[in-house]
């Protein structure tokens, strides 16, 4: 028989930002605001916060909760059965760690084939990367264990709520180290000191289970029987088969991608969106944003999003990152790729995000005509771009970089600014550089931005290229109700790179979705 509900009472209350941080300041706030006692003021909790910075007056709007405070989330102790059915999992990203720890919830064994390294290992060809601009191509921030999201901002924050219980993903953060506090605030990220040893726990709850890692195993075909895909095979010819195969590779795996395209199988171009990583010091953006408070100490570092359209083309910012770093992000040789991240604390001096312009298909007609035909005309795009920029940059990482005000102006800049780049940057005409519509766009979106917060276009503000990875420019099919490829049985095209999720909460809730479907197949 089910239990009686605990009632919990909520309520909803404007807090400063000191009254939040200090906990005798908010006592006092929620026995004044709220009516409550001493002893029930004391036992109040903050279960959901919003900082609202809209007005002069900054105020976190809160949702406050009395009663006894809910357990917080452990890792399941799961021990899944001998004959367990085995699927196999192809890369260690939020979609396929996600789908991993859902396969064990439902009895199956995960078989994670990864190309990159443990997180512990993968640390050291990060920081290569930065000191010796050496791209290992199985080992770098985007490819390893935890994937894209683990050197990352560890934002949290998703549109698609839709799409699955964003909750339980947050719980399952939580349960492997991250800060309680990601489930009550609107906003939350985790930050990139936290994340490897969150994935590590993941691991850990994998392998304890039963679930298995093969890392260094870069997939480059598939294995099919009787017209069902049943596995993948390897750059050592090795075969790694189980029930069904999900396909979580993120959007910088090309190489399969091509795969795809040698066995003429089903791919579609995907819109996308390039652009540029603005930098601005933080302290300026805590200006504009906490009008004129530059600094508190109960306000954490500011953030923005911000939006515009110009002509056909949205322009917006990205994976802003407070307090944070630029990194050298490509995946390959003879590539130019910049993204960004921060730690927890959001302490770094600058402020940086990625300003990108939507591009589609109709974008390339007039620059290649017939080139739009191709499954992968707009990777063919993203590719080219970066390529232009390593050639801009010496023919290495350094990042081709350009004052906004210089960018505007059209002419290259004599000085550039400090930045936190992790590499090296180099003076460039970005206005040239990018593809013509790309930088209009770019230079009306900055115009615009500037109008929304003022100051935003300043001496101070450097652009870094190339931001080019911000979704992927190809989709993987899948049908909509099994989420299976149309021509391809058992294959389930997972997360971000098979085009259908955006972010690490997104891709998480992608990964449970699909092997929910596969444990439905028999
Ligand atoms: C620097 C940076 C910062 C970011 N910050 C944020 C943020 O703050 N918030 C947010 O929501 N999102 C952020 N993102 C985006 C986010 O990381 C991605 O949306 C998310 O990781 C996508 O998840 P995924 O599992 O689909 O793919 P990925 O994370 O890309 O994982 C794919 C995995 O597949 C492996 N793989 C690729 N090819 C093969 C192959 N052939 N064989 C075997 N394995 C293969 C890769 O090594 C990788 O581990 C950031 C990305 C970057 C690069």
């Amino acid at each position: 028989m089910a239990l009686p509900q605990k009632m919990i009472e909520t309520r909803q209350i404007d807090l400063t930002p000191e009254e939040y941080h200090v906990p005798e300041a908010r006592r006092r706030a929620l026995m004044r605001e709220l009516g409550l006692g001493e002893a029930e003021a004391g036992k109040a909790r903050v279960v959901r916060r919003t900082l609202d910075c809209r007005r002069r007056n900054v105020v976190y709007h809160c949702t406050i909760a009395v009663g006894d405070a809910e357990p917080l989330p452990v890792s399941p102790a799961l021990t899944l059965p001998p004959d367990a059915r085995p699927v196999v999992v192809v890369g260690a990203g939020p979609a396929g760690l996600f789908a991993a720890l859902r396969a064990l919830e439902l009895g199956l064994r995960p078989v994670i084939v990864e190309r990159g390294k443990p997180v512990e290992e993968r640390k050291y060809d990060v920081a290569r990367l930065g000191r010796e601009q050496v791209v290992d191509p199985d080992s770098n921030w985007c490819f390893g264990e935890g994937g894209a999201g683990t050197y990352s901002d560890g934002k949290l924050y998703t549109r698609s709520t839709k799409r699955g219980d964003v909750g339980a993903v947050l719980r399952t953060f939580v349960a492997h180290g991250a800060d309680p506090d990601i489930m009550l605030d609107a906003h939350a990220h985790i930050g990139t000191d936290r994340l490897s040893g969150i994935i590590a726990r993941m691991r850990h709850t994998i392998e304890q289970a039963g679930g298995e890692y093969r890392f260094g195993c870069r997939v480059e075909d598939l294995v099919l029987r009787d017209g069902r895909v049943v596995g993948v095979v390897d750059q050592h010819g090795r075969r790694h088969e189980g029930a069904a195969v999900v396909l979580a590779t993120g959007h910088s795996a090309r190489d399969v991608y091509h795969m795809f395209l040698r066995h003429g199988w089903l791919l579609e171009a995907k819109p996308f969106a390039l652009g540029v990583r603005v930098e601005h010091p933080q302290q300026l953006i805590n200006e504009i944003q906490y009008h004129g408070q530059g600094y508190s100490p109960y306000l954490p570092p500011a953030a923005y999003s911000l939006t515009t359209q110009v002509g056909t083309h949205g322009v917006f910012s990205f994976c802003m990152c407070p307090g944070g770093v630029i990194v050298p992000a490509a995946t390959g040789p003879g590539q130019q790729v910049v993204n960004g991240m921060s730690n927890s604390h959001r302490n770094s001096p600058w402020a940086n995000s990625g300003i990108a312009v939507t591009v589609g298909l109709d974008d390339l007609a007039p620059l290649a005509p017939g080139a739009e035909r191709s499954p992968l005309a707009l990777l063919d795009f993203q590719m080219a771009v970066e390529q232009r920029m390593f050639h801009a940059g010496g023919d290495s990482v350094n990042a081709p970089s350009q004052r906004l005000v210089d960018f505007l102006r059209r002419r290259p800049s004599s000085t550039l600014p400090r930045t936190g780049y992790l590499g090296h940057t180099v003076g460039a005409p970005l206005h040239e550089l990018l593809p013509p519509f790309v930088a209009e766009a770019l230079a009306q979106g900055f115009r615009d931005f500037d109008r929304k917060m003022r100051g935003f276009v300043t001496e101070e503000a450097t652009l870094l290229a190339v931001e080019s990875r911000t979704s992927s420019p190809v989709r993987i099919p899948r049908d909509r109700e099994t989420l299976q490829h149309p021509q391809l049985p058992g294959l389930y095209p997972c997360g971000e790179g098979a085009g259908y999720a955006g972010g690490i909460v997104s891709s998480a809730l992608d990964g449970i979705r699909c092997i929910e479907a596969l444990s439905l197949q028999r």
